[in-house]
């Protein structure tokens, strides 16, 4: 993989401090948009209001998507939290930096000689922050403030408790230690407010990964009490820590309100995996969950909004993947394409932009340990270690309930093929999670379909 092109990084922080010379290359700061990601953690697909939740209310999220686009194929680049988040930062393919795998030992990382996306944006005059979980390691050369984030308060591994107690929730401001009394999804958005306010002369880069709704399931004081309309004891759960979730992100749009950034502030939401089998989540009419390369593992909520840009309202219905994310923030900061060469992501800016059409048809690839998966148009493979292959066609089953691999054997060959072509020059998985992990990830491809949720007003679970 190529290094990480320290020339360029100088060339463009030189354009940042010198914008009378800057002009032909990047807009200058005042032109570039803020860029605020917003993530929440093995949420499932189905329990938000924007993608179709009767039960949970997500105003604040639906007021985002109805402001913005909604993208009705968007993908994460693993299917669970560290790959995801890798290939989030990074831009590159999990299996690309040896990263397919959760984090198993404090000794490992998201590749170093990989930029993360605030370094890039840094060296293109963007204040840089990131708050909530990292999970992209625990050793000092993967800290985020070693990574290119100016400021970080949150955690550095993979969950955090909700629930202050008496002695408050451990955590890291800036490499020091600090304790958050708060409850977690309120103190993570009320940092993100102070930081937009703070920054509000800047350009900046905000990354706000809350935690919720990952485990341990700890709902606010008094909020599932509010969920009314549910019976169940753990669907209240996961509802209250929705809504918890929500309530922040509204605080946080009015705060870019407030100081009069909403207009030159792109905002993306995602979740960053299916939802998590431990939880009572909803993820029909999609396949799977957390840990799968079904939809259901991989297919998440997706927004996009950019006042003014980006068109509000509408549905972004070709797909994109969180590896895009990197090329479209570059874009958005006045790169050139050079700056986004190593990524495999595409830039989608004019896309969602509505400047140029989208791609007409595009290849996507997972691979996630021992199991692996192409998007080839409408056809999507699914490569299981030891198993038959699977093949659906997402255009007529988005279910992914007909396997057809035996009705198209020949399609089945060029894609496998085309699979092992893409993944020959990556490096095998620089750590794995043993084979425990490994016999879980080829039952969950080739148990009975696994779907949850409301369809047609009628809970499916099925397992
Ligand atoms: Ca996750």
């Amino acid at each position: 993989m190529p290094p990480p092109r320290p020339a360029l990084l100088a060339f463009a922080a030189g354009l940042a401090l010198a914008p009378a010379t800057s002009r032909a290359e990047a807009p200058p700061a005042s032109e570039k948009p803020n860029i605020l990601f917003i993530v929440s953690d093995d949420a499932g697909y189905a329990d938000f209001g924007f993608t179709g939740s009767k039960e949970i209310k997500t105003p604040n999220l639906d007021r985002l998507a109805a402001e913005g686009l909604r993208c009705t194929q968007g993908y994460v680049a693993g299917p669970v939290c560290s790959p995801s988040r890798a290939g989030l930062l990074t831009g590159k393919q999990p299996a690309h930096i040896g990263h397919e795998n959760n984090l198993s030992n404090h000794d490992m990382g998201v590749d170093t000689g990989s930029p993360l996306l605030p370094a890039r944006l840094k060296a293109l005059g963007y204040h840089t922050g990131a708050l909530g979980k990292w999970h992209l390691g625990w050793a000092e050369e993967y800290y985020p403030w070693k990574r290119g984030f100016d400021e970080f308060y949150g955690f550095l591994g993979g969950g955090s408790n909700y629930l202050p107690g008496a002695k408050g929730i451990p955590m890291t401001r800036n490499g020091a230690k600090d304790t958050e009394k708060e409850y977690m999804t309120d103190a993570l958005g009320r940092e993100a407010c102070d930081y937009i306010s703070r920054n509000e002369k800047s350009p900046w880069f905000l990354y706000l990964a809350f935690n919720a709704v990952h485990s341990p399931m700890q709902a606010p004081e008094g909020g599932e009490a509010k969920q009314t309309a549910i019976s169940d004891k753990s669907r209240r759960t996961i509802a209250a820590m929705t809504v918890s979730l929500d309530d922040a992100v509204g605080r946080v749009l009015k705060t870019l309100d407030t100081t009069g950034q909403a207009s030159r502030t792109l905002v993306v939401f995602l979740n960053d995996n299916g939802g998590a089998t431990y939880s009572k989540f909803y993820n029909a009419p999609l396949r799977g969950h957390k840990g799968t390369l079904f939809e259901g593992g991989i297919r998440v909520p997706f927004l996009v909004r950019w006042p003014g840009k980006i068109p509000a309202g509408k549905d972004y219905t070709s797909p994109i993947t969180a590896l895009d994310l990197t090329p479209v923030s570059l874009a958005a900061g006045g790169a050139k394409p050079e700056a986004w060469k190593d990524s495999d992501g595409e830039n989608l800016l004019p896309a969602l932009t509505g400047q140029k059409p989208a791609p007409a048809k595009r290849e996507l690839f997972w691979r996630f340990n021992v199991v692996a998966a192409m998007r080839d148009g409408d056809w999507k493979l699914i490569r299981i270690r030891d198993n038959a292959p699977l093949l659906f066609n997402l255009a007529d089953d988005l279910a992914e309930k007909n396997n057809v691999a035996d009705k198209e054997p020949a399609r089945v060959k060029t894609m496998l093929a085309r699979l092992a072509d893409w993944e020959k020059p990556f490096p095998a998985p620089k750590w794995t999670e043993g084979p425990g992990w490994e016999s879980t990830h080829v039952k969950d491809h080739t148990k009975p379909p696994v779907y949850r949720g409301l369809v047609n007003n009628e809970i499916v679970t099925q397992e």
